[in-house]
């Protein structure tokens, strides 16, 4: 018997662990070409270079903890969402409000609800806060929000709702949010999880279709806190800074429970820049628009089935057991995810990169598709 089975405490006991992508190897010698990441979901440009800028210059005051409240960049959110500073809350990358959300509204014999092939994050928090998840089946690859609805009950206080969806790149429509938030019972806060909220917004202006109104709920008093990330459009991933915008009292229990000094003085510098570079934000969702349209036509037509993205990613069938195409595309040199912990042991996420890293996948995969008709 292990050592400390007995000692931790239940929850610990009995959670999973998050499988991220294997770190990528280092090239053996500068002739071996880099791989090329599309299995993250990250920016393929990089950190925006004003955001470089001052994060160099807050490396010079790395000695001083930073502040702990994130007093400049909660203003500056503030002002640019127009909501009161209150009601916006700093933390070390979105995942880490999930984490507190769920420490604030959940304990044992309590539950969250969300939709089956989400972001696996919201199993986590949960767990970890020793509740049960609760996963509604799927409707067109995408959440069923009266399957989640007719899910809660009277133990429920958390409902996630990614949007879009993350691995399935699926939008719930402004209208349907309107309509299933009129109806969820009072005792439930609704997760609004923008992760991927800039390429989102530009998408759906391009197809005419009313993505989210979610800041409009949280001014008229809704339970809703809206996730929105530095960690996707703005390239920052690697820093650690996102933000919920909700209730004042709400955000004041959650800031309660986190970590002291939980976001570096580097990312709160590299935010407040990221912010005023609405240039690279621009380039960065229209590469996305215009790649999204190329990739799924370019792998719809090696016969994969590609559902039409809202975000920076392309959640396609491959017809076939999915991690021997991950494998195949990898000794290509390209990563992408495989879901079968998804439960969709058939199906690759694909991150939309640049232009050229794109062409470099279609072609790798037309290579392995052409290999594998040969067998
Ligand atoms: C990437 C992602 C996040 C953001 O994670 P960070 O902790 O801010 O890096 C949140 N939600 C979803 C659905 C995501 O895909």
């Amino acid at each position: 018997m292990s050592r400390f089975f007995d000692l931790v405490s239940k929850p610990a006991r009995e959670m999973g662990s998050y499988l991220p992508s294997p770190p990528p190897k280092q090239a053996a010698a500068d002739t071996q070409p880099r791989l090329i990441k599309l299995d993250s979901n990250e920016n393929p440009f990089g950190p925006s270079p004003r955001a470089m800028e001052a994060m160099r210059t807050a490396l010079a005051a790395a000695h001083s903890y930073p502040d702990d409240d994130c007093s400049e960049l909660r203003r500056k959110l503030a002002a640019f969402h127009s909501v009161p500073p209150e009601q916006v809350l700093v933390t070390a990358g979105s995942t880490a409000l999930l984490g507190l959300l769920c420490q604030t509204m959940l304990a044992p014999g309590l539950n969250a609800v969300t939709s089956e092939r989400s972001f696996v994050v919201y199993a986590m928090a949960v767990h970890a806060a020793g509740a049960q998840l609760i996963e509604t089946p799927m409707r067109n690859d995408g959440f069923d929000l009266d399957a989640v609805l007719n899910a809660i009950n009277e133990d429920t206080r958390v409902v996630f709702l990614a949007n879009p969806n993350n691995p399935t790149g699926t939008m719930t429509e402004a209208a349907a949010v309107d309509k299933f938030l009129a109806e969820v019972p009072g005792h439930v806060v609704v997760v609004l999880d923008e992760a991927y909220y800039e390429y989102a917004l530009h998408l759906c202006a391009l197809r005419k279709v009313e993505y989210s109104r979610s800041l409009d709920y949280l001014r008229q008093g809704a339970s809703v806190v809206v996730l929105r990330t530095f960690s996707k459009a703005h390239g920052l991933a690697g820093l650690r800074v996102g933000y919920g915008l909700g209730p004042a009292e709400l955000m004041a229990y959650c800031a309660r429970m986190r970590n002291t000094f939980s976001v570096s003085s580097v990312a709160q510098a590299a935010a407040l820049a990221a912010l005023d570079d609405q240039n690279h934000i621009g380039k960065t969702v229209s590469n996305n628009a215009a790649q999204a349209q190329i990739l799924g036509v370019g792998l719809s037509e090696l016969g994969y089935r590609v559902v039409p993205t809202s975000a920076n990613f392309l959640y396609c069938d491959v017809g076939r057991e999915a991690s021997d195409v991950v494998g195949q595309l990898r000794n290509e040199g390209i990563s992408v995810r495989a879901l079968g912990v998804w439960g969709a042991p058939n199906c690759v996420r694909v991150s939309i990169g640049t232009p050229q890293q794109n062409q470099f996948l279609l072609k790798a995969a037309s290579k392995i598709v052409a290999a594998s008709g040969r067998r």
